[in-house]
């Protein structure tokens, strides 16, 4: 017996019991955790269901499996999408997207402060393929329909961005493309579903790096494309052949993570404004960048379109590389190490953690200067979090 829930409830309720088969075998609330590599067939009748598209059948694991479907529901539900399909990794899931739905020939459009590794792969990648790619300032919008040629075929941004936070206008993005047949992807792994929607606007495909926010726990690796069943359908498609799917294991531990997903981002939020607010106000501190203050440029735009402005806050200290680690080394909660959205606090120093194996000039170039700090604040109490930062940096 299946019990599936309207599109109406919560959103706590949503990602609580969306995309769960009500009641499993044994009666377990539980989605289980289905640890194989092979479906195998009764008799042959029931291969000839699986070749109709029966839905309760599966065939090899690379294919999909019952763990997989039941994430995927539940983060269709949370993001308002007709479909989701989950990867192995973030990175998966923007390489596979890219290549379903690029082909020789083609152009894309990439603003420049999108993750390091996208701009990698579209600049690297995609060019040996005869894939033209040009890179637009974020928030020139001029300079956007200016990169437009008629052979581009998609339009790749992200926001909030990393590390400065910058906001997409989704409104005015959505003006330039109306009509033109160009997709728009957005990656949008700092604003999470819960703060943003970018289908909402008419952007084409949203893409998560999983292993933020919506895993939560600095415990998984994962990565989902979601939008319209016909883009889906060609990236799932794409992905029985790249291979880059997510296994059972970490299907379970995302559904996990995910019951929790609304109380842990109200607390990413609420935390993320405090610190925030705390460093903008400390003398130590000479720039504070986080869209919850209204010296963010982008401020107004992210308060009209985002539910709450997530937990990542960027700050300058002096512009001194030993000062910088000195304060890292003073902290007792925070733990040093890159990426964000679990609920441990983690803090970087882009200029020599991500960005060490390039030029100092080719990094100042790209606005990493020697005292920017990423902070990802965690679900611990404010006041923690806050006294730890007073401390190193006194
Ligand atoms: C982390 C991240 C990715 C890559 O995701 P992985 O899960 O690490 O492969 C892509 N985009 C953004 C914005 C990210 O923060």
């Amino acid at each position: 017996m299946k019990k599936q829930l309207t599109n109406k409830t919560g959103f706590s309720t949503t990602a609580v019991h969306a995309g769960e088969i009500r009641y499993n075998e044994y009666g377990s609330i539980t989605t289980p955790i289905v640890q194989t590599s092979t479906f195998i067939f009764k008799n042959t009748e029931e291969i000839k269901k699986l070749a109709q598209g029966a839905k309760d059948r599966f065939e090899y694991g690379r294919y999909g499996h019952p763990t997989q479907v039941a994430a995927e529901r539940k983060l269709a539900a949370l993001e308002n999408a007709e479909d989701a399909v989950l990867f192995s990794t973030g990175m998966s899931a923007i390489t596979t997207t890219l290549f379903a739905l690029l082909k020789a020939g083609d152009h894309i459009i990439i603003t420049d402060d999108a993750y390091k590794r996208t701009l990698d792969f579209s600049l690297r990648c995609l060019e040996r393929f005869n894939i033209g790619c040009t890179v637009v300032k974020m928030g020139d919008y001029e300079a956007i329909k200016k990169a437009i040629k008629p052979n581009t075929k998609i339009f790749f941004s992200e926001s909030p961005t990393n590390p400065y936070l910058n906001i997409m206008d989704l409104e005015k993005l959505m003006g330039i493309f109306k009509g033109k047949g160009i997709l728009v992807i957005s990656d949008s792994t700092f604003a999470t579903p819960y703060n943003q929607k970018p289908l909402e606007y008419g952007v084409d495909l949203v893409i998560h790096s999983a292993t933020k926010y919506l895993g939560g726990h600095n415990d998984l690796l994962s990565g989902v494309v979601l939008g319209r069943k016909d883009l889906t359908s060609s990236v799932r498609d794409y992905l029985k052949i790249t291979g880059g799917c997510i296994d059972p294991h970490s299907s379970y531990f995302l559904i996990r993570g995910l019951k929790t997903f609304e109380l842990r981002m109200q607390r990413h939020n609420e935390n993320g404004q405090k610190v925030a607010e705390f460093l903008e106000s400390h003398p130590q501190v000479k720039r504070t960048y986080y869209p919850g203050l209204k010296s963010h440029p982008h401020h107004d735009i992210a308060t009209k379109q985002m539910n709450g402005f997530g937990g990542v806050v960027t700050f300058e200290v002096k512009d001194d590389i030993a000062f910088a680690l000195d304060f890292l080394s003073k902290l007792k909660l925070i733990c040093i190490g890159p990426s964000l959205g679990g609920v441990e606090s983690l803090i970087t120093h882009p200029a020599t953690i991500s960005y060490y194996a390039i030029s100092r000039e080719e990094r100042l170039a790209l606005g990493i200067k020697d005292g920017l700090i990423r902070l990802a604040v965690g679900i611990e109490n404010s006041e923690d979090i806050i006294e730890d930062l007073s401390h190193a940096l006194a």
